[in-house]
């Protein structure tokens, strides 16, 4: 079964798409993208990460030329074909391929691409075990709300903190505050309530951290967006990261300071359970049974 692309109006399997040299997302990074998971062949939240994709592109200035209700169309009909039950869609808008000058052409048309790539999900352990991270100073541009796909400052942190042993680097500002982590939003249990930075520039709206804030008040547990300092995180009774492929992460250790008692807490695992219960409502389905709360 081969993993199917979308390329302006073209299915094809994935390993056969081209796309130009002069293309400005090869250039220029000049473009936006989103991922969403699909469980049991049905993809979770759909429309709210073509929503957020539309709102990427609006940030960059740039015009889909299509409607939210098309592209969800073409994200679900390619999931469908591609026909695997436990896999990502990939969404990408560039700003289409023109002689290289850096202010936008007068006469472009986006590249539009998807993809669906098989996902049977993250190693179990990081959600028995926990997770180690690092942090980093944020080095990224302003405007990190959109999701760019100038992602070199966070390649660079995440292969850091790969080669720390790592699975995570958090990002924190020149004044110690915690922004989010390289491919995730960051939470923590501070004196029972699940405390995470507030929406700025500083960091992705996260479908994931959207949803638990939503799910954790229903369920009884206080929620609060709020500034959050480096030495808070590192004293939380509790840590994890969201995000669509991790869900919620445990985080066993920050830094060399271990969290709580070493291993996923009471709170964390509540709200994995939580969210994977939605996820079930939502789709029918999990990855694996290694992703079952336990
Ligand atoms: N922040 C960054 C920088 C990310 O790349 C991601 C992953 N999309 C997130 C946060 C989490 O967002 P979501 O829950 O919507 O996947």
């Amino acid at each position: 079964m081969p993993e199917l692309l979308y390329l302006n109006g073209e299915v094809m399997p994935l390993a056969e798409g081209k796309v130009s040299v002069e293309d400005r997302g090869f250039q220029f990074a000049d473009g936006i993208y989103d991922v969403a998971a699909v469980y049991d062949g049905v993809p979770y939240e759909l429309p709210e990460h073509v929503q957020r994709l539309f709102q990427s592109a609006a940030g960059i200035e740039l015009a889909i030329p299509h409607t939210p209700a098309e592209v969800e169309g073409i994200a679900r009909r390619l999931v469908a074909d591609s026909g695997f039950p436990q896999c990502i869609v990939y969404i990408q808008v560039t700003r289409g391929h023109a002689r290289r000058r850096h202010a936008f052409p007068p006469e472009v048309r986006p590249t539009l691409l998807l993809y669906v790539r098989e996902f049977s999900g993250h190693p179990p352990e990081n959600y028995t075990l926990g997770i180690r991270t690092i942090t980093v100073p944020d080095d990224r541009w302003g405007r990190c709300h959109i999701k760019s796909i100038a992602l070199l400052a966070n390649v660079l942190a995440k292969e850091r903190a790969h080669r720390a042993g790592a699975y995570e680097a958090i990002y924190y500002s020149p004044e110690g505050l915690v922004h989010e982590g390289s491919s995730s939003n960051v939470f923590c249990v501070l004196a029972g309530t699940v405390t995470t930075p507030p929406l700025s520039h500083k960091l992705l709206p996260g479908l994931t951290r959207r949803r638990l804030l939503v799910l954790a008040p229903k369920a009884g547990i206080p929620v609060a967006e709020r500034e959050l300092t480096l030495a808070e995180l590192k004293a939380a009774q509790e840590v994890f990261i969201t995000g669509t492929t991790s869900e919620v992460m445990p985080v066993r250790q920050v830094d060399d300071v271990i969290i709580g008692r070493g291993a996923p807490g009471p709170v964390s695992q509540r709200l994995r359970g939580l969210m994977l219960q939605h996820i079930r409502e939502c789709c029918g389905g999990l990855r694996a049974p290694a992703h079952q709360p336990a």
